[in-house]
């Protein structure tokens, strides 16, 4: 499938891949007063659909615009756009900007928008070394006080640090990077959670200055229901010697082991192996696109 064939809902039409297009003065483009949202469909499914739909409108409410499509709106828009591109698995994209009236910082009137794309996007990372553990480079940026920016949107502004992150992680034979929080803390990847294990017990960074991801609160929800002690706490990079296996979570990623931060060495072994098989597990589709 060639996704430039598609179709991408935008204000609420159906148009062709090539004609989702937007006006070069946009203040979506110029100051990112923009939110998106990255989920799956599975099956014909989108999992965690409304919970994603609610986050998108949080998070534009964080960035002081009101998206003009109610939830359910977006979930049947979202909806729409896997059906009329023929998909059963694919990577779903909404995305809320400001449009082009003002331009300028201040923007109070200008229209807001709302495009919501998908395609077909089997794995974020490299499929073999999804099991084998993936390798995480140090970024040099931090991710910022939750005082300096609006730490639990999913804002465009958000992500400046973590592309570059990424591309010198990549430039460096990496697959991602791991960031520390302002404090030094370990915080996430550029685009996942991260999760440590040690003697049978999962550790996690406190989501008080990064995304509290939907696949982070699933997999502590499935480590919970296998019995998995899962603690949530302040987790400094000197520690990383004492984990023995650790894994990233995200929409895009899903579970992700990893094998390596920089000079730290994980062996992703069972309990990191059963979640990802879990997560499989619990994503496929349970309503009527199941039944068809
Ligand atoms: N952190 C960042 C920076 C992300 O981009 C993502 C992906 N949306 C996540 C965490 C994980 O969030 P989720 O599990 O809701 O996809």
């Amino acid at each position: 499938f060639d996704k430039f064939d598609g179709v991408i809902w935008y204000d609420g039409k159906l148009v062709p891949w090539t004609e989702a297009t937007l006006h070069v003065l946009s203040h979506g483009l110029h100051y990112a007063s923009a939110v998106f949202e990255g989920e799956r469909c599975y099956g014909g499914e989108i999992f965690k659909c409304t919970p994603h739909s609610e986050r998108l409108r949080r998070s534009a409410g964080i960035l002081d615009f009101e998206i003009p499509w109610s939830v359910a709106e977006i979930d049947a828009a979202k909806r729409l756009v896997i059906e009329k591109n023929g998909f059963r698995d694919a990577y779903v994209r909404p995305i809320a900007w400001r449009g082009s009236e003002m331009m300028g910082v201040s923007a109070q009137t200008n229209t807001i928008h709302l495009a919501i794309a998908a395609w077909q996007w089997p794995s974020y990372f490299n499929p073999e070394e999804r099991l084998k553990g993936i390798r995480l480079d140090l970024a040099e940026y931090r991710r910022p006080d939750p005082k300096t920016a609006p730490s639990t949107a999913k804002a465009a502004g958000l992500y400046m640090i973590c592309t570059i992150s990424k591309h010198r992680a990549e430039r460096r034979g990496y697959a991602d990077a791991m960031m520390l929080d302002w404090q030094g803390r370990v915080a996430e990847c550029t685009g996942a959670n991260i999760f440590f294990i040690k003697d049978g017990v999962i550790h996690t960074p406190t989501a008080d200055c990064f995304l509290d991801g939907l696949t982070r609160q699933t997999v502590i929800e499935l480590a919970k229901r296998r019995g998995i002690e899962v603690v949530e706490r302040r987790i400094m990079p000197e520690e990383l010697t004492g984990f023995t296996e650790c894994f990233i979570t995200g929409s895009a990623a899903e579970v992700t082991a990893v094998a390596e931060i920089a000079d730290w060495k994980f062996t992703p072994s069972q309990i990191t192996k059963q979640l990802m098989d879990d997560y499989t597990a619990e994503t496929q589709p349970k309503g009527a696109a199941a039944a068809a």
